[in-house]
């Protein structure tokens, strides 16, 4: 039985994970359950699938969880982000999924990776922010992390039983978000409804506007650098509208592989869980007969900049990567709120990455004061 915590499990990926369990049980236990605002759900799913404990990182909803759950005696209930640090290290979880959004994820990935928990990773902002760090830590603290994210589990499927020396490229996919087709003179005008609205994926809001701008993918070139060890030269995102191929990978002989399915993120989550295993399910299978077209075609960066600022951040080092993703994170909750309109995001984040101190070899402590800062200034602009 692999004993399983789920950070964010009110998400869209943790109810998706707890699905992966539940129709597991003799695989998979649920150790721990962790919910931010969303007390409700988080106290159904405690009362529903019994893990040991429950944790809400926004201390201020304790006392109603608590409450929730005074007639289940079962479950533990406790609160506060280090309460998530002091359980991921307990020695009864083996595995880890980090599936809380943004920036949050990266102190209790960092707990878990140091108490050397294999780590499955859906919190992609980790690695942006701060995959030097994390990495260096999973090397020295033995612990592995598996992907979540589907290129990134696309690409890591391709690779089993081959050698990352041999890769000569990664082609991440693309759907290329609801405004794929749309001109710069269209994108001034789309409204938050019209961005929440992916094509082919039911998401959380912050990944949605994310795809929608691109930054989902520019981040995730940055992801993909941390978990597989290539260059910016060896990763090229090609847009893939259906979202059938999720990935490939271009080996030294010219060899491509691809990993295909309908696009269902229990899929990734299931690999991640039970790797290198894997189990039968019943979900939807793709059938070629009923499928028209595959398309491919080339990324727009001039529409959508953030891909291109993605690879400049990457490739400048440092915490640039953080301040990258600290003024989305800023101007994703200004968009989401009506403060701005969706081509600001794309300025205030070049803005911040040109204005904000730049520093070649941050520690833990500069990836926070960067945050703090990098937040408050984009904020500030705003207004
Ligand atoms: P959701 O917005 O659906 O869920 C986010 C989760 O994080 C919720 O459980 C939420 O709790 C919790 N959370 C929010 N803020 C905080 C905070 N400050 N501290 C701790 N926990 C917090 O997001 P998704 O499930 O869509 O995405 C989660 C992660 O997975 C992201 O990093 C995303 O990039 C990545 N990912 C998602 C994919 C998807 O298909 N959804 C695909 C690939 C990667 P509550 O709701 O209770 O407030
Ligand atoms: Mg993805």
């Amino acid at each position: 039985m692999k004993k399983i915590a789920i950070l964010g499990s009110t998400g869209s990926i943790g109810t998706q994970a707890l699905d992966v369990i539940a129709s597991n049980p003799s695989l998979f236990e649920l150790f721990a359950i962790t919910g931010h605002s969303n007390v409700e759900l988080l106290a159904k799913q405690a009362r529903v699938y019994r893990p040991n404990m429950v944790i809400i990182t926004d201390e201020s909803k304790y006392a109603s969880l608590k409450e929730m759950l005074s007639d289940v005696d079962d479950v533990k209930v406790f609160a506060g982000m280090q309460s998530v640090c002091d359980m991921v290290a307990m020695s009864s979880v083996d595995m880890v999924l980090t599936s809380m959004v943004g920036y949050a994820g990266l102190q209790p990935t960092i707990a878990a990776v140091q108490a050397g928990k294999t780590i499955a990773l859906a919190n992609k902002e980790t690695l942006v922010v701060a995959g030097e760090l994390i990495c260096s830590l999973a090397a020295k603290h033995h612990s592995a992390i598996l992907p979540v994210d589907s290129e990134h589990s696309a690409i890591f499927q391709c690779l089993a039983g081959e050698q990352n020396k041999s890769i000569e490229k990664l082609l991440l996919t693309a759907s290329g978000g609801p405004f794929r087709t749309f001109s710069k003179e269209q994108l001034l005008h789309v409204t938050k409804a019209d961005a929440l609205k992916h094509p082919n994926w039911d998401m959380g809001a912050k990944i949605t506007i994310d795809s929608a701008s691109m930054m989902n993918k520019g981040f995730e070139v940055i992801e993909a650098k941390w978990l597989f060890g290539v260059d910016k030269e060896q990763i090229q995102v090609v847009v893939h509208p259906q979202s059938i191929v999720h990935s490939m990978v271009q080996f030294t002989d010219g060899s491509i592989k691809a990993q295909l399915g309908m696009p269902d993120m229990r899929l990734p989550i299931q690999y991640a869980f039970a790797y290198p295993q894997r189990l039968s399910n019943t979900y939807q299978r793709v059938d070629f007969t009923q499928m028209a077209t595959l398309t491919f075609e080339q990324p727009d960066t001039e529409k959508f900049r953030n891909l291109a600022y993605a690879f400049e951040a990457m490739d400048r080092g440092g915490n640039m990567p953080c301040i990258l993703n600290a003024a989305n994170e800023v101007v994703v909750h200004a968009f989401l709120h009506d403060k701005i309109g969706f081509l600001q995001m794309s300025d205030l984040i070049e803005w911040a990455m040109q204005t904000l101190p730049f520093m070649a070899n941050p520690t833990y402590a500069d990836y926070v004061a960067t945050d703090a800062h990098v937040r408050k200034m984009v904020a500030q602009k705003i207004g």
